[in-house]
């Protein structure tokens, strides 16, 4: 039987919502980009820390404006500079910077560009109205408030906005820790010759090493594991001895070669799944011991799109983040015939364009074998066919989801 992506998809989710949270540590500002906060961050001060002037121009009391439109300059007011003695005279008007603090008393800033000097003083051309330019105390972050929660990620925005509060360390949640293997006889490393005719290079285990470093993780890299039960079933045992998740790539399909799947029948709880998905159907995910288990299968293409669909969403939940992004998907015209065939559901690489008329479309990347490494070059999103579609025709519509950062 097989299971809808839907299902394994939840079924990850769920294990990973109900995983024992990783224990934090306390990093520099510098260092937290991307990381993930474990305590909620309260701002201890207001910002804008006072009211100041968003433009260069002039306060003034709109009492005074209402009596005349010019009025004499009684002093100047610099960013940084301390007004708690400033002397204000009535019906004057005060020069000030951007940034610079506003005085108690005064109910607007008006803009250099409207107005005018003269002999009397300055004169005001526009009308004026109160809080006029007024940058307000803490309009931006109110001191003591919440400005990150628990499980929130810390993108250069949100650390932009940390410095403003003058925060310099941060409690984040510890990296995942992630081993990873790849199984089969034929796999050489990268670097070195190829020995023997049907021997390829084991790139599933670089392009993991690329996308855990993206994620954050910390990497424990077990190497090339042959096919036999014995070598895999220890390598699964060191593995899960460290990690909080372990991930191995082949091996989980039906060949006679496919070991992992007898090995971890012996160690743990695992579930060998078919899942409605092209490409990836097998896929192999429960616990040994501690830890996690992702069986990606072997084909570059399905270890790819496994990774990103399924495996994405369980890291990003295990290392602690709150909501992961919802998946960016909305339809599109096929520019292009798609071949599909009934019963599973298609990541399909493509390249979403903008036609003559300004409007959206997307091409297929060509051929889509999972051995087609090159199908995901030029693509920027996943073309998702439904489970129960067939071939699409050039012109209808088609669900696309732009490839995150973690493809980009
Ligand atoms: P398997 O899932 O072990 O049956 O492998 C399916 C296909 O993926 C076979 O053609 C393997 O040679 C290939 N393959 C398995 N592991 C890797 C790897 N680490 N890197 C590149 N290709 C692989
Ligand atoms: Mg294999």
């Amino acid at each position: 039987m097989l299971l809808t992506f839907k299902q394994a998809k939840q079924n990850i989710l769920e294990t990973a919502t109900n995983a024992k949270p990783l224990t934090n540590q306390t990093v520099s500002l510098f260092d937290a980009l991307d990381r993930i906060a474990a305590i909620p961050i309260i701002s201890p001060i207001n910002v804008p820390g006072f009211d100041n002037s968003a433009m260069d121009g002039y306060a003034v009391r709109l009492s005074d404006i209402q009596q005349t439109k010019t009025l004499p300059l009684a002093s100047a007011i610099f960013a940084g500079d301390d007004i708690s003695n400033l002397q204000w005279p009535e019906a004057t008007c005060l020069r000030i910077m951007t940034g610079a603090p506003v005085p108690i008393d005064a109910d607007a800033i008006v803009m250099q560009e409207h107005t005018e000097q003269s002999d009397l003083g300055i004169r005001f051309l526009k009308e004026i109205k109160a809080g006029d330019n007024i940058r307000r105390c803490g309009e931006d972050v109110k001191k003591n408030s919440i400005t990150v929660d628990t499980g929130s990620k810390l993108t250069l925005p949100t650390l932009s906005t940390l410095a403003t509060l003058g925060i310099s360390e941060v409690t984040v949640f510890n990296k995942l820790k992630v081993a990873i293997f790849s199984t089969g006889n034929e796999l050489t490393p990268i670097g070195t010759p190829l020995s023997g005719n049907g021997a390829i290079y084991d790139s599933n285990r670089f392009t993991l090493k690329l996308l855990l470093t993206k994620l954050n993780c910390e990497i424990i890299d077990l190497g090339i594991i042959p096919d036999d039960p014995t070598q895999i079933k220890q390598a699964l045992v060191t593995a899960s001895n460290q990690a909080n998740l372990v991930i191995t790539s082949g091996g989980v399909s039906v060949g006679d070669a496919d070991y992992t799947k007898t090995a971890l029948e012996d160690l743990g709880q695992i579930n060998f799944w078919k899942i409605a998905m092209k490409p990836g159907k097998p896929f192999a995910f429960g616990q040994i011991g501690h830890a996690l288990f992702c069986g990606l299968p072997g084909n570059p293409v399905s270890t790819l799109v496994t990774f990103y669909q399924l495996v994405q969403p369980l890291i990003l939940t295990l290392s602690g983040l709150k909501t992961t992004d919802i998946d960016f998907r909305f339809q599109v015209k096929a520019a292009t015939d798609l071949k599909k065939s009934i019963g599973r559901v298609d990541f399909q690489r493509g390249r979403l364009q903008i036609d003559d008329q300004g409007e959206l479309e997307v091409f297929t990347t060509g051929q889509q074998g999972s051995h087609i490494t090159q199908s995901f070059n030029q693509a920027n999103c996943f073309i998702i066919l439904e489970q129960e579609r067939g071939n699409v025709n050039k012109g209808e519509l088609v669900m696309i989801e732009l490839f995150n950062t973690l493809l980009k």
